[in-house]
């Protein structure tokens, strides 16, 4: 016989886009006391949109800021890179070609593009190589990624995106049932604290390595917390696997969802509330 938590998780995964990897899983949704969100496609769409190229050393102007990230950017499947490559496509500007390209996981990437070493990384990696930049003029709220060439801070790039509608009503959500929320980007800390306000979460943390999710995660659990965290990409994969309950979202990369208890199949927030609810009132009903 089909053990009935499997037969309901089979049944609600249908339902709800949500793929069931460990059988355990929809058992202990159930127990969770806190999630962990991470920001970007999961609470926001992913929908990057390039608004202004900041031009901070000397030399280079802000065609050619673009055209040395987008030698790099055409290998990553970030949302971030779809942004600069759908503006490219738009300037009409030829894609150089980049070597030795690799990725700095919940960072950015780099690469070699006509020779120059090209690195677009976001302010965790600068924070992590103890680089500042100073730039008064800007008072943007959103994503802001650098672009480093030969190691020196050659330029920004600003980006917006959007919270996802459904992430409110996940938050609220989880709030009637007091289930605590936190967000953790890799993000700067303006984005990180306009998005908590916004969706009046209960608290942040902004510009983390993928290392601090991990140990976030951990202190949560020592804290007696039962833990679930959401996440997308490689440099998640660790939390994700420490986490009590590991939330893969859809569009990510293999790497986490191999990793994740359970997949996001249509990265909506408002699928892992309802599947803990679900999950309270079935086992309620068993008992
Ligand atoms: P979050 O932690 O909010 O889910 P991500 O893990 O997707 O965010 O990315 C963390 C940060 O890493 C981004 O805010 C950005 O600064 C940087 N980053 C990731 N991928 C890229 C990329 N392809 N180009 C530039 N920066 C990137
Ligand atoms: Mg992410």
């Amino acid at each position: 016989a089909v053990p009935l938590v499997v037969a309901i998780s089979t049944s609600i995964s249908a339902q709800k886009g949500l793929l069931i990897r460990n059988r355990t899983a929809f058992e202990n949704a159930r127990l969770i006391t806190t999630i962990v969100f991470d920001k970007t496609g999961t609470l926001t769409k992913g929908s990057h949109e390039l608004q202004e190229v900041k031009v901070l050393g000397n030399g280079f102007d802000k065609n050619e800021l673009l055209r040395l990230a987008s030698g790099v950017e055409q290998h990553s499947e970030h949302y971030i890179a779809a942004g600069f490559l759908r503006k490219v496509k738009e300037l009409k500007i030829k894609i150089p070609k980049a070597e030795n390209f690799n990725y700095l996981p919940g960072k950015g990437l780099e690469g070699n593009v006509e020779g120059k070493e090209i690195k677009v990384v976001g302010p965790n990696y600068l924070k992590e190589q103890n680089i500042s930049v100073t730039d008064t003029t800007n008072d943007f709220t959103g994503t802001v990624v650098y672009i480093l060439i030969d190691k020196e801070v050659a330029g920004y790039f600003t980006f917006s995106d959007q919270i996802r509608e459904s992430s409110f009503e996940a938050i609220q959500i989880l709030k009637e049932a007091s289930i605590k929320n936190l967000l953790l980007t890799g993000d700067n800390e303006k984005v990180a604290k306009k998005v908590c306000d916004e969706l009046k979460m209960d608290g942040y943390i902004a510009n983390v390595l993928p290392h601090d999710k991990l140990e976030k995660v951990k202190e949560l659990q020592t804290k007696g917390e039962y833990v679930a965290m959401t996440g997308d990409g490689v440099n998640d994969a660790p939390a994700l696997a420490q986490a009590d309950v590991g939330i893969a979202v859809g569009s990510g990369t293999d790497v986490a969802a191999e990793t994740a208890d359970i997949i996001l199949v249509n990265s909506d927030p408002k699928d892992i509330a309802n599947l803990i609810l679900f999950g309270k009132a079935t086992y309620n009903k068993m008992i």
